[in-house]
């Protein structure tokens, strides 16, 4: 909107920062898939979430003790999350990526936008939806399958055709640690970025905040491109508050991929 229209000032200055930087790393949160349909379930008024508390229904004692209850939520997140397309925030970033100009993609979103982008190799902090496990024999089954199997079982759980164990989505549930190899790539990273893009995200939750510190502390630059307020707003090097799309598809024209 014409309130935070991309400032071009700022874009000039941040397209600088990319082509100067030896490593830029970007790091993404929720509000870059607002665009494409899928509420931040912490803004106010983004229906899923407002009936219930994700920390009861997505947490993981709620999958441990009533895979039915669990999956009559899960099942509806993986229907509509699964429709979804990524928007001109996700390609802007792919363009950045295809040229060399960005090294990797950390998110902490699960809807896996990154990947049907055609980013390569996205390193999803928090899961996705892309599939599911058995906790008890640790057989992976991908979207698709457990779609079918959500229709087909009487009680909604997904099962697995080996033990018949109630399958569960390989997405950090509240209660779950994060995934070591993920966390352990993503603070590399971090650490060795000259240049972190920290985008649509509220820079609240972990390990995203630190993340950010680690390249901070570094030595390296951190841009944050998101509407809301950050904690980290006052060591930003640059800081845009326009839509996402808008901002990602300003600098890619600012670095001749327009
Ligand atoms: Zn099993």
């Amino acid at each position: 909107m014409a309130a935070h229209a991309p400032a071009r000032a700022e874009i000039s200055r941040l397209a600088e920062l990319v082509r100067g930087a030896g490593s830029v790393v970007a790091l993404t949160g929720a509000g870059i898939s607002v665009p494409s349909g899928i509420p931040d379930f912490r803004s106010p008024g983004s229906g899923l979430w407002e009936t219930v508390d994700p920390m009861r229904v997505a947490h993981i004692d709620a999958f441990r003790s009533d895979p039915a209850r669990f999956w009559r939520f899960y099942g509806e997140r993986f229907a509509t999350l699964g429709a979804k397309q990524p928007n001109g925030a996700h390609r802007a970033l792919v363009a950045m990526e295809a040229t060399g100009m960005l090294e990797a993609v950390i998110t902490q979103n699960i809807d896996m936008l990154h990947r049907k982008a055609g980013a390569h190799d996205p390193i999803e902090v928090h899961g996705s939806i892309a599939s599911c496990r058995c906790p008890c024999c640790a057989g992976s089954v991908p979207l698709e399958q457990v779609r079918l199997r959500l229709q087909g079982e009487p009680d909604g759980v997904p099962r697995c055709k080996k033990c018949l164990g109630p399958l569960k989505p390989e997405v950090v549930l509240f209660g779950e640690l994060l995934p070591e190899g993920a966390l352990r790539r993503a603070r590399e990273l971090c650490e060795g970025a000259d240049l972190l893009l920290c985008i649509g995200s509220s820079l609240e939750v972990h390990p995203v905040a630190g993340l950010a510190l680690l390249t901070h502390a570094a030595g390296g630059t951190v841009a944050i491109i998101t509407r809301g307020p950050t904690p980290l707003d006052e060591l930003a090097g640059v800081r845009l508050r326009g839509d996402v799309v808008d901002e990602l598809q300003a600098l890619a024209g600012a670095l001749g991929l327009g």
